[in-house]
């Protein structure tokens, strides 16, 4: 119980401001940057039949939260200073 709750005090904030954020599809550059995968691409709308989602839906979240090593890759790469990522429960980067 107590290795337990330190395992999970290790893992990171991460924050992404959807709108400084706002063609993720086509940038990426957070994704392909981070190099234990941590982050991933998806929609904040479910899928519905027979339509197409609209762009404006997709967002950048962490995903494998567990395998984040604090390198900051994504912070240095994002042209909009749209992510931050923080192991203190406060947002630093
Ligand atoms: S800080 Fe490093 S390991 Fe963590 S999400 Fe960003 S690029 Fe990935
Ligand atoms: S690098 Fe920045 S702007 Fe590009 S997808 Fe990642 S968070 Fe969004």
């Amino acid at each position: 119980m107590v290795a337990e709750a330190a395992e999970m005090a290790l893992l990171p904030t991460i924050q992404v401001d959807d709108k400084k954020c706002s063609d993720p599809l086509n940038c990426r550059l957070c994704l392909l940057a981070c190099p234990t995968r941590v982050l991933g691409l998806g929609t904040n709308v479910a899928p519905q039949k027979y339509k197409e989602t609209d762009l404006s839906h997709f967002v950048v979240r962490g995903v494998r939260y567990q395998f984040c090593t604090a390198c900051h890759k994504c912070v240095d790469v994002c042209p909009h200073g749209a992510i931050a990522v923080s192991f203190d429960g406060g947002v630093t980067a």
